[in-house]
């Protein structure tokens, strides 16, 4: 596998982290995940958009234009010759010894990137998944795709532990986000999600589906709602790059609506493959469309 270091393309064995890179003390950096399909990169502009627009928030100045980050994430899936899965980028406040305040002189960023194969969860896109509400006891900038993620872990973990796929944060007794996902409800035709503000991550998945939305002339209500009204919704479901549009079938061991994935659920998830090259080429898109499965 190819690795990408500060402008080189490298063996794992030449990587050469250091103990002192500012990730790795305070995980003082940002990153992000962007899909591949069929070899090509899905949304890649809108990720980079979002890797700069979080190092900004961090007051972390980021030495490559969108074009040059194009251009790394290209030669890694090509070198790597990804098929499905993603490009991992990060890039941390760089190396210096360890103190908490910036370090004085200034240090070049260290950028990370390396490819992942991931393939489709087509059983979960298919049978829907278990969601746990969880405290949400993360910061207040959750809008930044930040490499601390303690929070999150530990909702996802718990999750885990109690058989379910995903957490489902509540902060003041509102709905958030999931643990590495946005969340959506439809009650009466529809579309419910949380405002794009600091409490959750405006997800690029998240912005597809309401764009898709727009174009199927889906209402959409972009207002908090609080879990009792999550479980009174007759579809759920959680967004992210590698999910995708993954059906919620239980929450908290409640069911929703029929306790399948419902029909406006299935409605997105066919326009998304749709938009997608590789499904549409395999002519897969409309075959789902007829058969109502995901798979
Ligand atoms: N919220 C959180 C906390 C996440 O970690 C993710 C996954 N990156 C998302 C939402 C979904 O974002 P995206 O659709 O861009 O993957």
């Amino acid at each position: 596998m190819i690795y990408f270091k500060n402008g080189e393309f490298l063996e794992e064995q030449q990587m050469n982290l250091s103990v002192n890179d500012r990730g790795y003390a305070f995980g003082d950096g940002v990153y992000e995940v962007i899909k591949v399909y069929d070899g090509v990169l899905y949304t890649a502009q809108e990720h980079l958009e979002r890797l700069i627009e979080s190092a900004e928030k961090i007051r972390m100045p980021l030495p490559y234009t969108i074009e040059q980050l194009t251009n790394i994430a290209q030669k890694l899936l090509t070198e790597n010759q990804l098929s499905v899965g993603h490009i991992y980028l990060q890039v941390t406040r760089g190396v210096a010894p360890r103190a908490h305040q910036f370090p004085e002189s200034d240090i070049p960023p260290v950028i990370i990137g390396y490819t992942v194969v991931n393939p489709r969860p087509v059983e979960h896109l298919k049978m829907g998944t278990a969601m746990k509400s969880v405290e949400d006891m993360r910061w207040l900038r959750c809008d930044i795709k930040s490499l601390n993620l303690l929070g999150n872990v530990l909702a996802k973990q718990e999750a885990i532990e109690h058989s379910c796929q995903e957490a489902l944060f509540v902060r003041d007794g509102l709905v958030r986000e999931g643990s590495a996902s946005n969340v959506f409800g439809i009650k009466d035709g529809i579309l419910h999600t949380h405002p794009a503000n600091n409490f959750i991550l405006n997800g690029i998945t998240r912005r597809v589906v309401l764009q898709i939305a727009k174009d199927l002339a889906i209402p959409v209500v972009e207002k908090e709602f609080t879990l009792a009204e999550a479980l009174a919704m007759d579809e759920f479901f959680f967004t992210s790059t590698n999910a995708e549009i993954t059906p919620v079938i239980t929450i908290d061991g409640k069911q929703i609506g029929e306790g399948v994935p419902g029909p406006l659920t299935r409605k997105l998830q066919s326009a998304f493959d749709g938009q997608i090259p590789m499904l549409v080429s395999a002519g897969n898109a409309k075959e789902r469309e007829s058969n109502g499965t995901a798979s």
